[in-house]
């Protein structure tokens, strides 16, 4: 299997120290998709198991988990405010457009902690080809541990819920911990801080090649 460099600092970025099974299962992953492009569906099935790692939901759960103790903000009395519904911006989402220069200026890594992320099309086509190995149902227990780990959210720096608009400049390529775990509090009172872009290192696509091959 090729060896894969991944961001593995030992020192946490995030909320809480990365794993050392999060690399594990990334290169799992990637072997996967590999084999599967090369037809050996069987050995890809495997492979995308024993990426559904319990270690992996768990470090999750205690991250976006109701009252986390990797998760203490402290307001900021300089930052934004909460806004009322109608101060907010209304486009929640950028354009598709802005999402491609997003994914070309930040590539399929977190922004904040360096984690490697898939994005929710990739995702999908995975889905379809293993439902059972990439399960991928309504709650979180019934979600593949990895594919959860890894997902690719177009976070907003200033959040939404404060004011922040969904332009380019106040979005990053963010990881499900970081995102979710950040709720509505800026970076600053959650004690995270941005990364320089593209964090990308080694050869970790995001998995994207499986979506350049039509009908495989
Ligand atoms: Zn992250």
């Amino acid at each position: 299997m090729a060896e894969i460099a991944f961001i593995t600092s030992r020192r946490a970025r995030g909320f809480r120290e990365h794993v050392p099974e999060m690399a594990d299962a990334a290169r799992y992953l990637d072997a996967a998709v590999s084999a599967h492009l090369s037809g050996r569906q069987v050995l890809a099935e495997e492979l995308i198991r024993a990426a559904d790692m319990p270690i992996l939901r768990e470090w999750l759960d205690s991250i976006w988990g109701k009252n986390s103790p990797y998760v203490q903000p402290r307001l900021d009395s300089s930052s934004p405010n909460l806004v009322a519904p109608e101060g907010k911006t209304k486009a929640r989402m950028p354009t598709k457009q802005d999402l491609s220069r997003l994914i070309a200026r930040d590539g399929f890594h977190c922004r904040i902690c360096g984690m490697p992320l898939v994005r929710a099309e990739v995702r999908k086509h995975l889905h379809a080809f293993y439902p059972e190995a990439l399960p991928w149902g309504s709650t979180n227990s019934k979600q593949h541990a990895a594919f959860q780990v890894f997902w690719y959210q177009y976070d907003h720096l200033i959040p939404h819920a404060r004011g922040g608009n969904s332009d380019i400049g106040n979005m990053i390529a963010a990881c499900a911990a970081c995102n979710y775990g950040r709720m509505q509090y800026t970076l600053d009172e959650v004690g995270l801080s941005l990364q320089d872009s593209p964090q990308s290192v080694g050869a970790w696509d995001g998995l994207e090649r499986v979506l350049a091959v039509k009908d495989n």
